[in-house]
């Protein structure tokens, strides 16, 4: 497996792989990489002759009050979870690699990049979709991995790909969970050990809501009145937003009669954590 830090040298290698009549996978990433990550990795080495891991910090999706200096970074551990996982070339370039100092040209979303995450964090999913194009262009891949763990942005990428005819097949896949339930994520090295425990209300409290679907609860009021009783038996936990959305366009909705996303943004302590579930009534 190859480390690669310039757009050159992987163009160049792909066009190899090409000319070998390999089909590409890409799974972009920010790094720091666990088990979520890496199943990801394995799917699209199942899938694909050759795959690229990208493990970029992306500056552009960060807000101006956010985590991007003390995102956590170790690029020798990711190469190695990279390896085991079968993946061919991890690209790990520069801020300045990926932008030009004048740089000024960005993708951006209307409507499904409003609500959720997106009310907190406003400027985030335009640097999410400037960069995932980028890396699109850059890569060029058959197919490209996403987790449900980030649902908006798995939406986000979809509608991107469908409105800007991407010739790519988005994949998407499970969120991988800690035996006790936490969501796998790289944020989550930012907690303490006390908050390492209140942070297993996100899922806790999400499971409440699926329960109630699955009894036949079909107004989305009550359902979130519930998560947010959970939630608010964690004296260490701040909500930012529950919601409950149409699983295609992320409005929110009233009553459960298609498929839904069930998402939540929770602080515990000074750490934003995000969950959520999907569900669709039987018809
Ligand atoms: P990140 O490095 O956090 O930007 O995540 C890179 C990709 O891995 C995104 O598509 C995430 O949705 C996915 N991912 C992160 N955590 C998990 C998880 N626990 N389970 C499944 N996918 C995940």
């Amino acid at each position: 497996m190859q480390i690669v830090t310039t757009i050159e040298e992987l163009r160049s290698i792909v066009k190899w792989w090409r000319g070998e009549g390999h089909s590409v996978g890409l799974v972009p990433t920010m790094g720091y990489l666990h088990e979520g990550h890496k199943s990801l990795i394995e799917k699209a080495v199942s899938e694909n002759g050759r795959v690229v891991v990208s493990d970029f910090v992306n500056p552009t999706q960060f807000g101006a009050n956010e985590d991007l200096s003390t995102y956590p970074r170790d690029i020798d551990r990711d190469a190695a979870l990279c390896e085991a996982a079968g993946a061919d070339v991890i690209f790990h370039p520069t801020p300045e690699e990926m932008y030009a100092p004048d740089s000024c040209t960005f993708v951006d979303m209307d409507r499904l990049t409003k609500g959720l995450c997106g009310k907190t964090r406003p400027t985030h999913f335009c640097g999410v979709c400037t960069v995932v194009s980028k890396l699109f262009n850059i890569v060029t891949p058959d197919r490209a991995y996403f987790g449900q763990k980030d649902a908006q942005q798995l939406a986000v990428i979809r509608r991107m790909v469908r409105d800007l005819n991407f010739n790519i097949v988005i994949v998407g896949c499970p969120i991988v969970r800690e035996q006790d339930g936490l969501a796998m994520s790289s944020r989550n090295t930012y907690l303490s050990e006390k908050e390492r425990k209140a942070a297993l209300v996100l899922h806790k409290s999400l499971t409440v809501g699926e329960e109630l679907l699955h009894a036949g609860e079909k107004d989305a009021e009550k359902v979130k009145a519930a998560i947010l009783k959970q939630i608010r038996t964690e004296p260490l936990a701040r909500v930012d937003y529950v919601e409950l959305v149409d699983a295609e366009n992320l409005e929110p909705v009233k009553k459960i009669d298609g498929p839904i996303l069930a998402a939540l943004a929770v602080y515990i302590g000074k750490t934003r954590l995000i969950d959520n579930f999907s569900y669709a009534p039987e018809t």
